[in-house]
């Protein structure tokens, strides 16, 4: 399928002191790096999943994909045209190809607005008139599988599925070739989650959807992605198809990941490794692998020299001196890096 997003490179830096306050601390570089040298693609049609423990950056890579948060360094190039530099009409335009989904279902919709107002607001905010109309709203709650009765409805009137549907209407509103969904199905029963994660699937097959879905849940990606990025204090250690990384997970932070995930298959249970301690500031990032502070495996190369992101198997990058087949194996035996 032709590629819809393209990104390079990308970098995303916060500033975490003022000029005044950066002169009394003595900081010489008052920023943060949210994002770092991170590079994947998107076709069409196509699930691309974004994991990691929240502080991993990757919320913060979604939001600089729809423009949210400005990049520092790199390029997005969505259906052909690299955004930066783009006047705000032209960027205007692209956008509404782009929609988000945002965390929290109930949360995310104003409270004061009705579901009506809700899903066309979007026309509203893009200025595209005489598409706010009744028809247009009945339109997209049917998309969603909602009952035209909800259109008076307030969100506080709506369960929490009931909700993320109001959610993916008003991301549908302006025919998007792309959506990016924050965490899709936090907050929601077990069971509504896979009716949400079903309703998703149906409207990429007959709208030809791309999705980037950011989430800290690995059944959910593992339901809906085609491919995956782990992140890691805003840089990507593992990449590849997803049915692959689920199956040998090729570095120690995806193997801890996918630990924690249970497995009623008693034959198919891999072996713990349970991720202990918490992911480290970023204004403190560690030396050389910036995971040897909770790795099992790390060894003294891993604190004095950061591994670079490379192919360790056809499809598949990690960023560990000490990769899949069996990280363990490869650090006694001194192979690997
Ligand atoms: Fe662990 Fe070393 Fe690999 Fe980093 S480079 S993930 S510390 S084995």
């Amino acid at each position: 399928m032709p590629e819809l997003l393209n990104v390079e490179g990308l970098r995303v830096r916060f500033r975490t002191a003022g000029p005044v306050k950066s002169l009394i601390q003595g900081l010489t570089d008052p920023h943060i790096d949210a994002v770092m040298q991170v590079s994947f693609n998107l076709n069409e049609g196509e699930t691309f999943g974004l994991v990691g423990e929240s502080g991993s950056g990757k919320t913060t890579l979604g939001r600089a994909v729809i423009g949210l948060v400005e990049m520092a360094e790199g390029s997005i190039t969505f259906n052909g045209t690299e955004l930066r530099g783009l006047d705000d009409a032209r960027l205007r335009v692209i956008r509404r190809h782009v929609a988000m989904m945002f965390q929290d279902p109930v949360a995310s919709l104003s409270p004061r607005k009705t579901v009506r107002n809700l899903v066309t607001e979007p026309f509203h905010i893009h200025r595209i008139p005489g598409r706010q109309s009744s028809r247009d709203a009945r339109r997209l709650l049917n998309l969603v599988g909602l009952h035209e009765g909800f259109l008076g409805a307030y969100p506080h009137q709506l369960s929490g599925g009931q909700a993320r549907r109001v959610g993916v209407a008003r991301a549908l509103a302006l025919e998007p070739r792309l959506i990016i969904a924050d965490e899709p199905t936090a907050g929601l029963d077990v069971s509504v989650q896979g009716e949400i994660l079903n309703l998703m699937n149906r409207l990429q097959r007959e709208l030809g959807l791309s999705y980037l879905i950011i989430t800290h849940n690995l059944p959910v990606v593992r339901h809906v992605s085609d491919r995956l990025a782990i992140m890691y204090l805003g840089r990507f250690v593992e990449t590849g198809d997803t049915d692959g990384i689920f199956a040998n997970p090729a570095h120690p932070y995806t193997l801890g990941l996918l630990a924690a995930v249970p497995e009623p298959d008693p034959d198919r249970r891999r072996d713990k490794l349970e991720l202990e301690g918490e992911i480290p500031s970023l204004m403190n990032r560690p030396r050389g692998c910036e995971f040897h502070t909770r790795c099992p495996f790390a060894r003294e190369k891993c604190r004095s020299e950061a591994p670079l992101l490379r192919e360790v198997a056809p499809g598949r990058m990690a960023s560990c001196h000490f990769p899949f087949p069996n990280p363990a194996e490869a650090a006694t035996s001194g192979t690997g890096g």
